[in-house]
């Protein structure tokens, strides 16, 4: 009776938008050990859906769903509490409203950093050795290597912006390659520092790095940190990799500098417009995006739909994780994972 009372009290109404099939199928799973009341809805959370809440604790959200202002008065006049975002970023949060209107929000800052760094060299990889155009050629019996030529990775300066947890799983795999390796980070990690690791100017970054990777998170000091002005600085042929946060590209100028081949090669696994096209299933319409229409067009060009994190690893951790940040909300009224807004 009073373990029943236990569970009874630390169970949350959680809504949960943008689910998708393989979302349900870990957090049903993980929700075996928390026995939360979790109502899966198919809808991004915005000022229109937020009516979706009515009544739940809690509300899980991912990186399309958008917690501005107006939704997060929404959400709060009817009941929300806790904000339980099932991903690292929390660009799309207003952390200021929330505080205001007294909600926590929580989030999973480490799932799988692995994840997300095998990816960017994924991409890496897939470019430098034109794996995308050698796998269509084939496919069409057209064996030529005419205009697949790569580089050898070994010995090549490798930036690396932000090395938190993910640019420092990034740094240990290119170690592995043998690349010289440089960074920028406002708070450099030691450990990477004794590991041979130099930490240097953006400018430095761009001047002399052939692929540069960008794993910082997306904030108003690094909204277009990659704009034109950066871009002439870089090595004729650089190659860049963007698995963070599309805002951190400033796409017109990417796209420019493609155009003029001071670009070599992108790899980008977000974009600033990504929100509404990402995620979902548009073969069948016509795109209206043209600057996404433009980047496809590139043959050195590869983008993927926000899918570095996606790994069974991954999912696993995102759902046990999400999951316990909210029973302990229910038990404490405050979690280790809550995030506390910048002053
Ligand atoms: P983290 O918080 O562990 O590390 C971020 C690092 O960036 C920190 O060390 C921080 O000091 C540094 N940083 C902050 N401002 C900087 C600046 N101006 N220049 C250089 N470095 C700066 O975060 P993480 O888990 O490594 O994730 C990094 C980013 O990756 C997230 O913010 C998120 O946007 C993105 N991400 C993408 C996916 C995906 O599936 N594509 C998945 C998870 C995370």
């Amino acid at each position: 009776m009073n373990t029943e009372r236990k569970a009874h009290k630390r169970a949350l109404k959680v809504a949960f938008f943008s689910a998708q099939p393989y979302d349900k199928e870990f957090f049903q799973a993980a929700n075996q050990q928390f026995g939360h009341n979790i109502s899966f809805f198919e809808a991004r959370l915005s000022v229109k859906t937020a009516s979706l809440a009515f009544g739940y604790e809690a509300v899980c959200a991912f990186v399309h769903d958008f917690l501005d202002e107006p939704v997060l008065m929404k959400i709060s006049d009817t009941g929300t509490r806790l904000v339980a975002l099932r991903c690292s970023g929390y660009n799309n949060v207003d952390l200021d409203a929330a505080e205001r209107l007294g909600m926590t929000v929580i989030r999973v800052p480490a799932y799988s950093p692995h994840a997300v760094a095998e990816h960017a060299v994924g991409l890496m990889l897939a470019l430098n050795r034109h794996i995308h155009r050698a796998y269509n050629r084939v496919r069409e019996m057209n064996f030529s290597i005419d205009g697949l030529m790569g580089f050898d990775v070994r010995g090549k300066t490798v930036g690396v912006v932000g090395t938190g947890a993910i640019g420092r799983c990034f740094c240990d795999i290119m170690r592995g390659f043998g690349c010289k390796l440089i960074a920028h980070d406002p708070q450099p990690n030691p450990l990477l520092a004794a590991q041979g690791v130099s930490y240097v100017s953006m400018e430095k970054i761009f001047t002399d790095s052939d692929v540069i990777s960008l794993h910082c998170p997306w904030t108003p000091s690094t909204h277009h940190l990659i704009d034109a002005e950066a871009l002439v600085k870089m090595k004729p042929g650089v190659m860049i990799i963007n698995t963070s946060r599309g805002a951190l590209l400033d796409t017109p100028a990417v796209i420019d500098g493609l155009k003029q081949k001071r670009i070599g090669a992108l790899g980008i696994d977000v974009y600033e417009e990504e929100a509404g096209l990402f995620y979902e299933d548009h073969s069948n319409e016509i795109i209206q995006d043209e600057m996404l229409s433009r980047l496809l067009t590139f043959p050195n060009v590869i983008v993927t739909g926000h899918q570095a994190f996606f790994t069974r690893e991954a999912m696993r951790n995102i759902a046990e994780t999400t999951l316990s940040g909210i029973t302990e909300f229910a038990e404490k009224g405050a979690c280790q994972n809550a995030i506390v807004p910048k002053k």
